[in-house]
């Protein structure tokens, strides 16, 4: 066993918590946001114009969520990203609200929804996720890796 990782037994590292549990770790906004569902007003998160180096982690779990290197300006008011810090650390599922179809994207630790990803993004990937800024908490300390600059 080299694992370090406390997780018992079962799922791994899944993270349930009760509704009323949330209610009382998260600010109205970030559980109307990210247990409801809801989408913040464009424009109205200052993440949609950072700039700084760092990890965006879940404010639900505080997982690592996605990269500052892949974040983009994409216009819409939203922070906007090209690719997930990794594979799994989000979750995909289709959405049929409002007569289109959409692809939500969850925290896969603690399943709060997080935006949806949209096939029209920049390269390499062409995806874009597009986040509310409520869902994440920028981590300036913590870097995935040291690239150039
Ligand atoms: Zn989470």
């Amino acid at each position: 066993m080299s694992k370090a990782e406390s997780t018992g037994k079962g799922d791994p590292g899944k993270i349930a918590t009760s509704e009323q549990e949330w209610r009382s770790k998260l600010t109205p906004e970030q559980f109307y946001v990210t247990r409801r569902h809801g989408t913040e007003r464009a424009f109205s998160h200052p993440y949609h114009q950072e700039k700084g180096a760092g990890m965006y982690r879940c404010v639900g779990c505080g997982a690592p969520l996605f990269s500052s290197e892949t974040k983009y300006d994409s216009g819409t008011g939203w922070p906007s990203f090209y690719a997930p810090a990794s594979e799994e650390a989000v979750s995909e599922h289709e959405d049929r609200s409002f007569f289109t179809r959409r692809t939500e994207v969850r925290c896969a630790k603690c399943d709060a929804h997080l935006g949806h990803v949209f096939p029209d993004g920049p390269k390499p990937t062409g995806a874009r996720y597009c986040v509310n800024g409520v869902a994440l908490e920028l981590d300036p300390g913590a870097h995935g890796d040291k690239s150039s600059e």
